[in-house]
Formats: C-alpha cells, structure tokens, sequence
C-alpha cells in the first residue's frame, strides 16, 4: 500500500483521493494536529483508506506502522507550513519537519522502503533572484520553514548516495481551491493565505479583508503569486510516483501554473466569481513577502507530462463551496 503522511492534511487529503480513485489501497498517518478527523471520515466513504494516528517526532510510532503494513512507497506531506510562525517557533519547525522526516527516512531504510515523493516549497528558494524560477534557482530560504524543507532536500540527496532511497522532491508555489466535489478542502485554524482569507471576510468572519501592501515594484503595486489548483496538484503527485516506478532516480521538479496573480487580481477574481463586492482595505507589507513569485514548470510538464489545467476562477468557487460548508460547523 502507500503511506500517506499529513493525509487529513490540505494537500494530502485531496492526493489521498487522487489515488483512491484509481482503486489504490491508502494507509493515511496524521497526528491531526492540524489535520481533521471529520476529513479522514470523507475519504474512508472514497475508497480504501486505512487510518493510523501518530507522529513522527515519536520515532516508535512510524517504525510500528511499517511493521504492520506492507508499504510501497511514501508520499510524505506531514508538515507546519506557516511562515510566519516558523520565524518565532524555530524549534517546532526544524523538530517536525526536519527531524519528523529524519525518522521518516531512517525508519524506511531499516524497512528497506525505498522510494519517497516529498512536499517541498518554493520558500526553499528565498528572495527570488530572477522570475519565472526554474530549478537551479539558488536556495537560500529568507524563514525557518523554507529552510526546514531546504534540508530535508539535502539529507534525501545524501540518503539516496548512501542508501540508494530515491526521492521526487516537489517544490510547490501558492496551492488553491478544493476538491470539486466538496469532499475535502483547506481548513487550516489560523487561516493565513489569501483566497480562504478574502472569502471568510464575505462571512465577517475577518471582517474587512486586508491587502498586505499595495507599494510593491509590481504593475499594480501588489504582490504577485502563481496560484497552482490543489487537484492538478495532487495529480503531480500521482504522476511523481509513476515516474518514480519507471525511472527509480531522484528528481526535483517545480510545480506551479507559470502565471502570475497579484493579490488585486486574486480579489477581483473573487469578487466576480461570487458576484457581490467584498470589503477591501490596505494595510502595511507583511514581513517576508517577496514581490513576486512564480514558477518556470517546464520539467515537470515535459518529464511528468503535467498539464495543470483548471482555472484561477475554479480554485475560487470551489474554495467558496467549501467555505460556505465549513460555516455550517460552527
Ligand atoms: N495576502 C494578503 N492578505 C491576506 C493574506 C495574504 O494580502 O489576508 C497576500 C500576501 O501578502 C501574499 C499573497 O497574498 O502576497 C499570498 O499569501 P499567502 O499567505 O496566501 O501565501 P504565501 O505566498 O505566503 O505562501
């Protein structure tokens, strides 16, 4: 089977369902620190998904969990992914997603699981020194979280010269919108990225949303991103793993739509997707953003035969259904 780490996750549960349906056995292991029980309930209704609770930081609980199972392959997104925080609690970020991994890998050498598909950033990059980024941009993360991911990529490297386990690393830009079922979608508490943010505020649940600085060296003065779908990036990771199979030799691809979005823009969109006016406000720059990013994809859809395909608009609606069913909880 494939293990699934961070499966109640965002971007883990909708891969989840990406495998489930091509009828793959998934054994999801989450902690459900920031993960969801009531998200592991949808997918088990999807298909074939085993549960186990645990967490990597505790070395015995990932060794039981392949001593029970026969595992495949890995697809590790268990992670915190708030940059932010990652620059007042280092030592979350580097004992998770760093040493959390360290277990991950160690435990699939004494198993002799030899293949990882691995979430990784665009953060790893830093302050970009040209756009659009291509993979041999240099790394040099401006935050914890982005150079908790960066050393992951290295340790991999030297696993796979020492013990030959391969990697795909997967380096993301801006993950978007929900499953277009509504089955699973972003619920993250707090919420900090744009999209949800500018449709909680349509619930007044933020209040008047907040531009993070509007006086950037950008067209329209504000910070411009590459907003990747969350199922065409799941399907990545179907296609990651595929690859992987075929060619068994570590790899590392970028994974984004190669457009640029400026925050004015994303909100546009919103407010035209959902046909209403939303409250906007400019408030100062947030640490740590740089002005622009977006991605140079060419590998991955020349390598992978990616083909990111669903709109900017698409990501919107469907991240509205799932808002509008997240407010029903409360
Ligand atoms: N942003 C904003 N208001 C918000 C949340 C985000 O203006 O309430 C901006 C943020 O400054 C950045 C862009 O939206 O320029 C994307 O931010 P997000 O947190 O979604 O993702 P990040 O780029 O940090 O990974």
């Amino acid at each position: 089977m494939i293990l699934i780490t961070g499966g109640a996750g965002y971007i883990g549960s909708h891969t989840v369902l990406n495998f489930l349906k091509d009828n793959y056995d998934v054994l999801v292991f989450d902690n459900l620190e920031t993960g969801h029980i009531e998200t592991i309930e949808e997918l088990k209704k999807a298909g074939n998904v085993t549960f186990e609770k645990g967490d990597l930081r505790n070395i015995e609980d990932i060794d039981r969990v392949f001593e029970k199972y026969h595992i495949e392959t890995v697809i590790h997104f268990a992670a915190f992914a708030l940059v932010g925080e990652s620059v007042v609690e280092p030592a979350k970020y580097y004992r998770n997603n760093t040493v959390g991994t360290l277990n991950l890998l160690d435990t699939m050498v004494k198993h002799n699981v030899k293949s990882i598909i691995f979430s990784s950033t665009c953060a790893t990059y830093g302050e970009p020194q040209y756009t659009p980024i291509d993979e041999k941009h240099p790394q040099n993360p401006i935050n914890p979280y982005g150079a908790s991911k960066l050393m992951v990529e290295r340790i991999m490297s030297d696993y796979d010269a020492a013990y030959g386990l391969k990697s795909v690393k997967l380096r993301y830009f801006n993950v978007a919108g929900c499953d277009t079922q509504g089955r699973v979608g972003e619920w993250h508490e707090p919420e900090t990225h744009l999209i949800p943010n500018i449709l909680k505020s349509v619930f007044g649940e933020g209040k008047t949303f907040k531009i993070f600085g509007d006086d950037y060296q950008t067209p329209d003065g504000t910070c411009i991103r590459d907003y990747v779908n969350v199922e065409d990036l799941a399907q990545a990771h179907k296609l990651a793993y595929l690859w992987l199979k075929k060619e068994n030799r570590s790899e590392v691809f970028n994974l984004g739509t190669e457009n640029g979005n400026s925050v004015k823009e994303v909100f546009d969109a919103c407010e035209k997707v959902l046909n209403q006016k939303i409250n906007v406000e400019v408030a100062p720059r947030r640490p740590g953003d740089p002005a622009t990013l977006y991605a140079n994809a060419n590998k991955a859809k020349s390598e992978l035969h990616w083909n990111p395909e669903r709109t900017l608009e698409h990501s919107i609606d469907t991240a509205y259904k799932f808002e509008q069913k997240l407010q029903k909880l409360k």
